[in-house]
């Protein structure tokens, strides 16, 4: 991994900073503003998870040319909880096609918290696959797509999307496990809606796992840097997702990822993201970055409270936006059409 600090990045905002060292800079100062930030408080439903250290908080950017910068316990690990859903839906997509995955779970928003034990009535299908409901969904297509060893196979993507052996943390697996009886609830819901075909506590156990890889923030922003570069790790420069795969699950984080915070999100940071009850928040800037946070407090809706302020302080400091005034757009397109 390169540090290098003479790359110039391709900022859409003409005022923003165009250099790694900028980059660098524009975290320390968020790190610095928001370190003491105490508000929000860390999961407890999952009891493994109430005991993680509050105060950590980390953040790094991963561009697509592989370069690094962080701010703070960028290598504190923490597992990824929800996070996952995004990498196994990508998985799916790729394993078993578009047509065989939306057989299975939808892309609507639902505005329901994260662990609403609901379908889309007019599908009787999860309404996405980044509430439990549609992961559950998917971690049960995996299952029975890929067997025994379907878990295996999530580790070895999720490790090639970061770059580095991944692993799992047992304690909070168990701990999941043990106290997980909604998602074990909606298991069923979905075994009985004939979603997939296999026993619910296979499916549960994939799930609970893919829940419980652990991760840094470094690891976060080199994985979002992996599907900004269409699914290319932009590091180990390995092929991890196919191009449609990566479409169609920025798409779905965009509208889906931070569950029933999705449509303030989209406004305000205006970026495809995903969050997770472990604290961490991963967002990514199609063809340019992905940006990795961990800070364990979480809002109401189970998003990090000291992620959300460092998103929205980059994508104002960056001129990260989707829709930003001074996007110019796409270059491409107007060259197509000789626009002026
Ligand atoms: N493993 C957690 C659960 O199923 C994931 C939830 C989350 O990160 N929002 O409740």
């Amino acid at each position: 991994m390169k540090t290098t600090q003479a790359v110039q990045t391709t900022s859409t905002n003409g005022s923003a900073p165009q250099s790694l060292i900028e980059i660098e800079s524009l975290l320390q100062e968020h790190y610095a503003l928001y370190k003491g930030n105490q508000d929000g408080a860390v999961a407890n439903y999952i009891p493994e998870l109430a005991k993680v250290e509050p105060d950590e908080f980390g953040m790094a950017v991963a561009t697509q040319a592989g370069e690094i910068v962080t701010a703070g316990d960028a290598k504190a690990p923490f597992t990824i909880q929800s996070i996952s859903k995004a990498y196994t839906f990508a998985m799916l997509l790729d394993e078993a096609g578009r047509e065989e995955t939306y057989a299975a779970v939808g892309v609507q928003p639902s505005g329901d918290p994260f662990n609403a034990i609901t379908l889309d009535a007019r599908t009787n299908r999860p309404f996405n696959p980044m509430v439990n409901a549609g992961a559950i969904a998917v971690a049960g297509r995996l299952r029975q797509v890929l067997g025994a060893g379907a878990f295996d196979r999530v580790l070895d993507l999720f490790s090639r999307a970061a770059g580095r052996a991944l692993d799992v943390d047992e304690r909070v697996f168990e701990s999941e496990k043990e106290t997980g009886h909604r998602n074990r609830a909606i298991g069923h819901l979905l075994r009985a809606a004939e979603v997939f075909d296999v026993p619910v506590d296979d499916v549960l156990d994939v799930y609970f796992r893919q829940c419980s890889i652990r991760v840094t923030a470094t690891d976060l922003a080199v994985m979002g840097a992996t599907l900004a570069n269409l699914g290319i790790n932009p590091i180990t420069k390995q092929d991890v997702f196919g191009m449609d795969a990566v479409r169609d699950t920025l798409s779905v984080m965009f509208t889906c990822g931070m569950y029933d915070g999705a449509g303030d999100w989209a406004t305000r940071v205006g970026l495809p993201a995903k969050s997770g009850v472990g604290g961490g928040i991963i967002a990514v800037v199609n063809r340019q970055i992905g940006i990795g946070v961990f800070s364990p407090r979480l809002d109401e809706a189970g998003n990090s409270v000291r992620g959300k302020l460092c998103c929205i302080g980059l994508a104002d400091g960056l001129g990260l936006h989707a829709f930003d005034a001074t996007n110019p757009g796409s270059s491409f397109l107007r060259g197509m059409a000789k626009w002026d």
